[in-house]
């Protein structure tokens, strides 16, 4: 090995020499094992060395296709050379390597070439090529990938089984950022999945696991399901839906591993179009007028994903059925609306949600069904299945939570920045006679302390559903202006700054620019890089929370 590196490496050579020029000592209890062959084990440079140590036979293998990943070595091509290749590969004995024939496969249907490389390779599994798979991706066809999903499709079915036994905060986390797509996007670039039908499966086991887990009904068709499987950005869960991503995925791989194919392919096939490109553009193309990324951009698969979700998202605002929809579907992608989707389930700062309070979060995002019909037990009001009456009863308890625990979230995020602050300060009056929410001990900025003052207005109200259906955070910025106007007249050596955040978490853009200084504060405070994160969903799920005592209060039940 170390003469693999001074030849191939020299630059690392006298590091590496410094390091396994001589035996290891390895203590175990009172114990010493002297380590003399191989590199040691969590070694960062481990896998250069090892792929460093045995470029020598790679070199000298003859195989039309040869493609070596550090010890996974392929090789097609005629009998003859992949024999020769074998004797070549099975000589690396003398640097203490051994080919392990029970875990090598002969991907070929020709009888007679089978029977001549088993000679060389007894034990060795034959696989026929529909079924074969190179590095956890499918070769073969149509059917072939079809077995692969089924694999994964199968996988999803038990987690999804297991999930509906945690609570919910925790499930659709893991859900999202593990089980799901992420476990099959590997699968989802590297093979033409989108021909399979069982994506289709797939999507409807997620939607199937996702109703279990929100305790929400999504049907067939259902336009809430549609938007849940956008970008949380794009006001979804966040939770793809696999038939969608497919082809982006798949087209996205092929651009950006063109030229590494082209490497590896022998130079009679360099000229060959990637199997399946075509049918993977013709569908990513259906229902766009909108270009193929082309050069460095076509490498990235948001770049093709993003045209899609765009699609998806402008068609359920076309297709809202009535201004309660459109108002919802603008708020909800609108940036930070979504960020108690993003919060970890941490008990100790403030970020866990109760499985009711998922639901209904979930459900409101959505416009799905939340309860039956009822008579709001507050104020008598007609109550819709959507339940959004709650947020905005005027004798409702939870918009009282929700206030005081913004002002609450506020006034500890100043004091994690140093900064004190009270709150309802006594002294300090708005032109209706009325405290504000609160004020800071020591000056802000210019010399002057911050006095603030929360406001959570309902985005859903009919009220401002002039404003709601115009354009995201219209109702939150129309809020921090009637803010301002009944502080005109504070005290001069006061500055003033409204906090508004809607019940679908989109934050008036004063606000947020006071939210993010905060952030900043925080982080220039205790080296937090995640400090303006942390805030902007500690406040976002105790507006969530708020929501769900509002709902539950209208029906007269405690949401806790
Ligand atoms: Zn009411």
């Amino acid at each position: 090995m170390l003469e693999a590196v001074q030849t191939l490496a020299p630059e690392i050579y006298p590091f590496v020499h410094s390091v396994y020029s001589s035996e290891s000592t390895l203590l175990w209890g009172d114990k010493s094992i002297q380590s003399s062959e191989g590199v040691q084990q969590g070694d960062p440079l481990g896998p250069l060395l090892f792929c460093l140590a045995i470029h020598h036979y790679g070199t000298q293998l003859s195989s039309e296709f040869c493609v070596m990943y550090l010890d996974d070595i392929t090789l097609g091509g005629s009998p003859e050379a992949v024999q020769h290749d074998l004797e070549i590969i099975e000589s690396m004995e003398d640097i203490g390597l051994s080919l392990n024939n029970q875990k090598s496969e002969i991907i070929c249907n020709d009888p007679t070439t089978r029977g001549t490389i088993l000679v060389s390779l007894p034990g060795a599994r034959v696989v026929d090529p529909l079924e074969a798979c190179l590095l956890g991706s499918p070769l073969g066809n149509e059917d072939s990938v079809s077995v692969a999903l089924k694999v994964k499709l199968a996988a999803l079915e038990v987690m999804g089984s297991r999930l509906e036994h945690i609570p919910a905060h925790d499930a659709i986390l893991l859900l999202r950022n593990s089980f799901a797509i992420p476990k099959l996007l590997y699968t989802l670039r590297t093979s033409p999945s989108f021909l399979s039908p069982v994506l289709n499966s797939f999507d409807e086991t997620l939607r199937l696991i996702v109703g279990r887990i929100t305790n929400i009904r999504f049907t067939v068709g259902d336009p809430a399901w549609t938007q849940a499987t956008l970008p949380i950005k794009q006001g979804g869960l966040g939770i793809r839906s696999a038939v969608q991503l497919a082809p982006s995925a798949f087209l996205a791989s092929a651009a950006a591993s063109s030229e590494l194919i082209q490497n590896i392919l022998p130079a009679r096939l360099q000229s060959q179009p990637i199997p399946s490109y075509d049918s993977a553009l013709c569908i990513w193309s259906q229902d766009l007028d909108h270009p193929p990324p082309s050069g460095p951009a076509a490498c990235i698969q948001k770049n093709w994903d993003a045209c899609k979700v765009e699609k998806t998202a402008d068609s359920l605002l076309e297709n809202a059925p009535d201004d309660v929809a459109r108002a919802r579907l603008l708020a909800v992608s609108a940036r930070g609306s979504g960020a108690w989707l993003q919060a970890l389930p941490i008990s100790s700062v403030g970020l866990r949600m109760d499985d009711n309070t998922i639901r209904i979060a979930v459900g409101l995002r959505l416009g799905s069904t939340l309860c039956r019909p009822h008579i709001c037990q507050h104020c008598g009001a007609e109550v819709d299945h959507l339940a959004s009456h709650g947020l905005s009863c005027k004798r409702s308890e939870g918009r009282h939570h929700r206030h005081s625990a913004i002002n609450d979230i506020i006034h500890r995020a100043l004091s994690s920045a140093r900064i004190p602050s009270r709150l309802e300060p006594s002294g300090l009056h708005r032109s209706d006679g009325k405290r504000p929410d609160g004020v800071t001990m020591v000056p802000w900025k210019c010399g002057k302390p911050l006095v603030w003052d929360a406001t959570c207005p309902d985005t859903f109200a009919s009220s401002y559903r002039a404003l709601s259906t115009s354009c995201a955070g219209a109702v939150a910025a129309a809020a921090e202006e009637r803010k301002l106007a009944k502080y005109a007249n504070l005290d001069q050596g006061h500055s003033f700054t409204p906090v508004a955040i809607e019940t679908l978490g989109v934050i008036g853009p004063k606000s947020l620019v006071f939210i993010r200084d905060l952030g900043h504060r925080i982080q220039q405070r205790t080296g937090e890089v995640r400090s303006l994160m942390y805030l902007l969903q500690r406040l976002s799920v105790a507006i969530q929370r708020g929501n769900s005592a509002s709902v539950m209060g209208s029906i007269g039940a405690s949401s806790a």
